[in-house]
């Protein structure tokens, strides 16, 4: 129990993770080795009610807070972090376009995406820079009454499922920085945009990829949030993200810690169960510590967003410091298991998907500045 979690928070959960272990853990390798997403297993999900539960009703959800979205998301992950990134995508571009879009184009989109119809991808990113996110250069010029995009992002997960992607683009100068950037819902289908898909390394579900942008046509009431504050407006939706992703790689790193506590009190070395050597049983209780210390600033991040109160600065912690520290823990997990947490298996899929999240969203140098500039002030902390 902890203070966060009422009696239906934690019922939605075990909710969760019945489906998840009976429908979402049986082809969590299969699907790593195909690099496929399952979009039956999506639509399941959306049908069972855990696609972006937070979304008011009017937009398909549920209306149930992020805390909702929060255990759901554990669970899943729990049982693949790769297809987690289904609830992942959906929370994060579902809250931009629900905020942020004109209400004729989000109610569509957003109901395919709580049902399971719709993937949408977060397009940032771009061959010259991640961090120095607000130094973009795809192009966005309008035209009449449509916006042409030309350009390229990079590194974009789910780039080549997506059915569309919310699209950081430059419509001021590039000396106007942030203010210069807009952001635009594109469907994937409009004529301009091809994609390709990388070899990853992990979360090869979901997969990550380029998309080109030549001569993109969007019509303007795509546009989200104003002209030249997309930046400033539609990101404050990754601290949502930010927070959702701690819970998802502590939840990997909960499990791998819940085999690892089996294995080591049945196997034996020199006479004794490996549990029984400190050299052994430390490190994963000192990881248990710190799992159930992360995941607490997670929920308490939650729990803050769900009450209008600011978290930017608790959901960098949570972006930086859970997947650290699940990598780690996942790490010493594989380790305890000998060579066999060497083979092709759960474990070092596990290390390889975690792995990711000390990237993708931001690294944990972006996120540490976040935190300084929030403590210190934005003055004292330039970019
Ligand atoms: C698994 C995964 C999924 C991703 N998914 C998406 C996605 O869906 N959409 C999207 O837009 N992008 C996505 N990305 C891209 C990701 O957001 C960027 O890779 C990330 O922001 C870092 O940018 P970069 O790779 O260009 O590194 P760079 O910005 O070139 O940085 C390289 C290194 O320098 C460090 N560094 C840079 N600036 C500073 C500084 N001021 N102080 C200290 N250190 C600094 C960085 O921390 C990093 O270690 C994903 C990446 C991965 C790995």
């Amino acid at each position: 129990m902890n203070p966060y979690l009422d009696e239906d928070l934690v019922a939605l959960g075990e909710h969760a993770r019945r489906f998840a272990q009976g429908r979402v853990a049986p082809g969590f390798e299969a699907r790593d080795s195909t690099r496929t997403l399952d979009r039956d297993l999506m639509l399941e999900m959306g049908q069972m009610g855990f696609i972006a539960p937070e979304l008011p009703e009017a937009y398909g959800g549920q209306g149930l807070g992020c805390l909702a979205a929060g255990v759901i998301h554990e669970e899943i992950a729990r049982a693949d972090l790769s297809l987690s990134y289904i609830n992942l995508l959906a929370s994060l571009n579902g809250q931009i376009l629900a905020h942020h879009a004109a209400p004729d184009i989000a109610r569509p989109w957003l109901e395919r995406l709580t049902q399971g119809r719709a993937l949408l991808a977060i397009a940032l990113t771009e061959p010259r820079g991640g961090s120095d996110a607000a130094n973009l250069r795809l192009r966005m010029e309008r035209v009449g009454d449509h916006y042409v995009l030309n350009g390229e992002k990079t590194s974009i997960s789910a780039a080549d499922q997506a059915d569309a992607a919310v699209v950081f683009a430059r419509t001021g100068t590039v000396e106007s920085g942030a203010r210069g950037v807009s952001a635009v819902l594109v469907p994937m289908d409009v004529p301009g945009i091809t994609r390709n898909r990388f070899d990853c390394h992990g979360q090869r579900a979901i997969g990550r990829g380029s998309i080109f942008f030549e001569n993109v046509r969007v019509p303007v009431d795509h546009l989200l949030g104003e002209e030249g504050q997309g930046f400033v407006q539609v990101m404050q939706g990754f601290d949502f993200s930010r927070a959702l992703i701690g819970l998802q790689v502590l939840a990997v790193a909960k499990v791998s810690l819940e085999e690892t506590w089996e294995y080591v009190a049945q196997r034996e070395a020199f006479g004794k169960p490996l549990s029984a050597f400190q050299g052994v049983s430390h490190p994963l209780a000192d990881y248990e510590t710190q799992v159930e210390a992360a995941r607490l600033l997670c929920l308490q991040t939650l729990w803050l967003k769900d009450r209008g109160l600011p978290h930017t600065a608790e959901a960098a912690m949570c972006k930086w410091w859970g997947p650290k520290l699940a990598y780690d823990v996942v790490h010493q997990c594989l380790l305890s298991f000998g060579h066999g947490g060497y083979d092709r298996g759960p474990m070092e899929q596990r290390l390889r998907d975690v792995l990711g999240f000390q990237i993708g969203d931001g690294t944990a140098q972006i996120m540490k500045t976040i935190i300084a500039r929030t403590r210190a002030g934005r003055g004292a902390v330039p970019a």
